[in-house]
């Protein structure tokens, strides 16, 4: 199974730290649970969804429900399960995806991904790419386009975003098209400046074309642990983030960092990023995570 095979790595780090507990043959108590503690902690789940974790399954063994190891795994990978918000994926059309997040964190391969995977079920698409002061994201989110047989509306080097957006809504009009999916500039170290023109973004959306949904979906990359998540809290402060895409789960030991995500920033994971290619992309599915780093 691919998603196992592409989790293999957060799972072997998972395995190390937890194999000697979920091995005992004690009967399970509070020295244990901290064991466990520990070992989570250190496994890139973060402090708050450990915390949590810890606090379900000290309820359950005090209410007897976990005696030995095998149910105290059942019950933690259970009440990982439970941790997610639910992802509601399903929209109705016409809609407006904004993309946002941090560069570098694979912003334009998610879009190529997602506008591919959107075209697949039959929807018409295009991309916006407003994202104007990289030339050459621009250039690559052409290629990606190309890629997924999907038109790319671009303006020249330093126009304004709000404008290419105009564009792609008066483009996405006339063609009947389903999804605009909009590219974002992701240039944190002039933060304010970013969430002025993000916030621009979704005026424009909402004025030129009210009748359509709008939603954001928030690009983390889950090789930057934990830092995914300080980023996450300053795009949460200024646009309103339907859901996360996490990338590069494939390359990394750190996909714990869902489990941080979903406890900390209670936001949905949406669809997760398992390598380069266009295919390599897929609806998150809390069960199938768990057991995928779990087994
Ligand atoms: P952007 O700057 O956020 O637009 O990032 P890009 O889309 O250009 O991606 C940056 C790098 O990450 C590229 O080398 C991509 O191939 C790579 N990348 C993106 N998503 C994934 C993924 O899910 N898995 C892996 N292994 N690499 C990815």
């Amino acid at each position: 199974n691919k998603i196992k095979e592409s989790l293999s790595k957060t799972r072997n780090s998972l395995v190390n730290k937890l194999e000697g507990i979920f091995k005992l043959s004690v009967k399970i108590d509070d020295d244990i649970l901290e064991e466990l503690e520990e070992a989570l902690i250190t496994a890139d789940i973060g402090v708050k969804a450990t915390e949590d974790l810890i606090q379900k399954l000290k309820d359950k063994v005090k209410a007897n429900k976990i005696k030995d190891a095998d149910e105290l795994k059942s019950a933690l990978k259970e009440e990982m399960v439970n941790l997610f918000p639910k992802s509601n994926i399903g929209f109705s059309t016409p809609a407006i995806i904004l993309i946002v997040g941090v560069n570098g964190v694979g912003k334009t391969t998610t879009i190529g991904k997602l506008a591919y995977k959107y075209k697949s079920e039959g929807k018409k698409v295009i991309i916006a790419a407003a994202d104007t002061f990289r030339a050459a994201a621009v250039e690559q989110l052409v290629v990606w386009g190309q890629r997924a047989g999907v038109e790319v509306i671009r303006q020249m080097e330093g126009s304004d975003p709000a404008s290419v957006l105009f564009d792609a809504i008066r483009a996405g009009k006339a063609r009947h098209v389903d999804v605009i999916i909009c590219d974002t500039a992701g240039r944190l170290h002039t933060k304010k400046n970013l969430m002025e023109e993000l916030k621009k973004l979704y005026r424009v959306a909402e004025k030129e074309y009210p009748e359509a949904v709008k939603i954001s979906y928030l690009v983390l990359d889950a090789t930057t642990g934990q830092n995914a998540i300080s980023q996450a809290k300053i795009f949460k402060d200024a646009v309103n983030v339907n859901g996360i895409i996490l990338t590069k789960l494939d390359g990394t030991a750190k996909g714990g960092v869902a489990l941080a995500i979903a406890a900390e920033l209670g936001i949905p994971v949406c669809y997760m990023g398992t390598g380069e290619s266009i295919e390599d992309f897929a609806e998150f599915d809390p069960k199938e995570f768990v057991d995928a780093i779990i087994s």
